[in-house]
């Protein structure tokens, strides 16, 4: 994907503030996104530059993608508490481990850059996991 470019319409995204999509964040005010009004679909940048963090997402890939971090999450956070490890180590190991279930390299693994299939199999796994555990 080009940096800016709608991942649903394969036109050029808006460049705006937190502001225009999250009236009610002011922690978000000044953080850039990449916006595309006609598809309600938008994406974060890395911090201080005008790189986008992924793809742009649409309601379905955001609902999608919290689906997957709220099945992932609990699962390095439980290892955080158990090995008494930083929060970084923790997610760390938990991508690794995710990356090898999924077949992908870790430096791709990550459920910002997954679609929705991704997010699904993710959920997938974790629950497997969860209930084996
Ligand atoms: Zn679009």
């Amino acid at each position: 994907m080009k940096p800016g470019v709608c991942s649903y319409c394969d036109k050029p995204a808006r460049l705006v503030f937190g502001t225009a999509i999250y009236p009610h964040r002011d922690d978000l005010w000044t953080k850039l996104f990449w916006y595309c009004a006609p598809c309600d679909a938008w994406v974060g940048c890395h911090q201080g530059t005008d790189t986008p963090l992924g793809r742009l997402a649409n309601a379905e890939l955001r609902g999608a993608k919290q689906r997957a971090h709220a099945a992932f999450d609990p699962l390095w956070q439980r290892k955080q508490v158990r090995d008494g490890c930083s929060k970084q180590r923790a997610r760390g190991a938990g991508y690794s481990w995710l990356a090898k279930q999924m077949g992908v390299e870790p430096k791709d693994c990550h459920i910002g850059m997954f679609d929705v299939q991704q997010c699904l199999r993710v959920v997938e796994i974790c629950r497997s996991i969860g209930a084996s555990a």
